[in-house]
Parts: structure tokens; sequence; C-alpha cells
């Protein structure tokens, strides 16, 4: 190969880099066989996720959102279709992919300094550059003053913060969240969009963020995934193009809330609305 030909291919395989999408889900299907019952929660699903990217994945429950961030994780790796992170195919749960669910999954015995360092000593990031991620960290997530307490001296909030903060410490290539936030109060979950819009904007996070919550999907997504249930199918994809920081009472934020319920309302035949304003 000349040289010429090799600088072709190099710029060829960067531009093709830069284009492709950072996640690929290419007709995904799942099906969960018991005992007592056969569901196909996922039914031919196909979603791209671009870099720097977040997207929300919205849908009644039972829809197969979680099944599909489980996925993308690489948590659940047997299901039919092709799966596929930075070009390679999703094998399991790696570094590069930071899950954070609903339920802090921290460390009791530790503090939240040492919650957040705990991935980076595993790695076996030297003490001093350890000291330095973790300050930054906790400064993102505004939490420098309780860096000394214990878990269970925090609240719930603030055990999502150290979640998120610990996510962030290893330098995910992106962030899978799984309804982190509906256990919190409205007021917390409002601060908590706030700061996570913040975080994810000043580091350019790709994230995907599965939720219930109609308003919250649209505060937070470049795009909302509105899934329908029985089989999770995806029904459509909503781009939000607003400015931001985007705030529950925007009235843009309502008009898009309103435009992604009606898709939801419309594919549900059940009677009682479950969608969260
Ligand atoms: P969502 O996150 O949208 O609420 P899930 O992805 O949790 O939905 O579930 C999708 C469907 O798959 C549901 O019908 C659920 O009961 C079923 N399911 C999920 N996990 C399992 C499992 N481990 N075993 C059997 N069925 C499951």
């Amino acid at each position: 190969m000349t040289g010429i030909t090799e600088q072709r291919e190099v710029v060829a395989a960067a531009a093709r880099g830069a284009q492709a999408p950072l996640l690929a889900l290419t007709g995904i299907s799942k099906r969960f066989q018991t005992a007592r019952q056969d569901t196909l929660a996922l039914d031919d699903v196909s979603l791209e996720v671009r870099r720097g990217e977040v997207v929300c994945i919205v849908g009644p429950s039972g829809c197969g959102k979680s099944t599909l961030l489980n996925i993308a994780a690489g948590i659940d790796t047997h299901f039919d279709g092709d799966a596929t992170f930075e070009g390679d195919p999703i094998t399991g749960m790696a570094r590069e992919r930071a899950v954070v669910f609903q339920e802090p999954a921290l460390f009791p015995w530790l503090n939240v300094r040492a919650n957040v360092e705990f991935g980076l000593k595993l790695r076996g990031v030297p003490k001093a550059e350890r000291k330095a991620i973790v300050d930054r960290q906790l400064a993102m997530v505004n939490l420098s003053r309780f860096d000394r307490a214990y878990i269970h001296e925090l609240s719930g909030g603030m055990k999502q913060r150290v979640q998120l903060a610990r996510a962030l410490a290893v330098e995910p290539h992106m962030l899978m969240m799984d309804e982190p936030f509906a256990a919190l109060d409205a007021q917390t979950r409002d601060d908590l969009q706030g700061e996570l819009q913040s975080v994810a904007g000043r580091i350019g996070a790709t994230v995907l963020f599965v939720t219930h919550n109609v308003r919250e999907a649209v505060i937070l997504g470049d795009r909302v995934v509105v899934m329908s249930r029985g089989p999770g199918r995806i029904r459509r994809v909503i781009d939000i193009p607003l400015s931001r920081p985007r705030t529950p009472d925007d009235h843009d934020v309502a008009d898009f809330a309103a435009m992604v319920r009606a898709e939801l309302q419309e594919s549900s035949t059940e009677a009682e609305p479950r969608y969260a304003i």
C-alpha cells in the first residue's frame, strides 16, 4: 500500500467514525420465557444515539424501556438483533457505558468521597489524580461540602448526586440512566433535572435516559423516543429543538410535553392515564 492510499484510508475511517452513531440498536427483539409466561418485551426495535446526544425513552409501564436500556448497557446479552457501541458488538457491561439506576447502588460503609473514588481505585488511577477527579466531580454535583458524609446521612437527592458523580468519575463515553429521579420528591427531581442538564452540557455527555415522566423527558432530551406496549415498539421519535436550560414551567416544554402525551395516549387503550405532567 502506498503512503497516499494509507492516508486516504485513515481519513476515510476517521470520517466514518465521526458519522457513526455511538450506540446502534438494530432490529432488537427480546422474549422473556418463564414456566408460566412468554412475553415479547421488544419487537424489532431500532435506535441510534449519536455522540453528545441526550435521548429519552418514554412509554407506559411494561413497554420494554428497561429491557432496551439493559441491552444497550450490556446487562442483558440474550436478544435477537444487533447492538453495537462505538462500532463493536455489545457483549457485556463495559466501563465506557456507566449505568445509573433508580435505587442508588452505593457502599454504605464508605463515605461520599470513597464511593466516588471507588471505580478509579479499581482502575489503578494514582492517588493524586484520583483526588483531583473526585474533587472535580463532587463540585460538579454540588456535593463538595459533604465529601466526608456517609450514605445514611444523605437525602435521596444527594444519594443520586453521588451516583452521578461516581458514574462520571470514570469518564464513560455514555451514561445510561433508568428512572434515576423517579423516587424523589417533585422539587428534588426538578433540581436534579437542572443539574443533569448543566453537567451534561458542560461535558458534552451522551445520555440514554429512561423515564415515565413526559415533562422530564422533554426537559432533558434532544430527542424523545415514544414506545408503545404489547409488544414494545418505537411508536415515534420526537425532536426537542429547545434551547437550554429548560425548566418545568417553560411554555415550550409544556407544548412538547403535550405532543408526547398525545402520542402516548393514542398508543394506549387503557382508561387510566399514567403519565405524570
Ligand atoms: P418498562 O421498563 O417499560 O416498565 P420492562 O422492560 O421492565 O418495561 O418490561 C417489559 C416486559 O417484559 C414486561 O411485560 C415485563 O413484565 C417483562 N419482563 C421484564 N423483565 C422480565 C424478566 N426478567 N422475566 C420475565 N419477564 C420480564
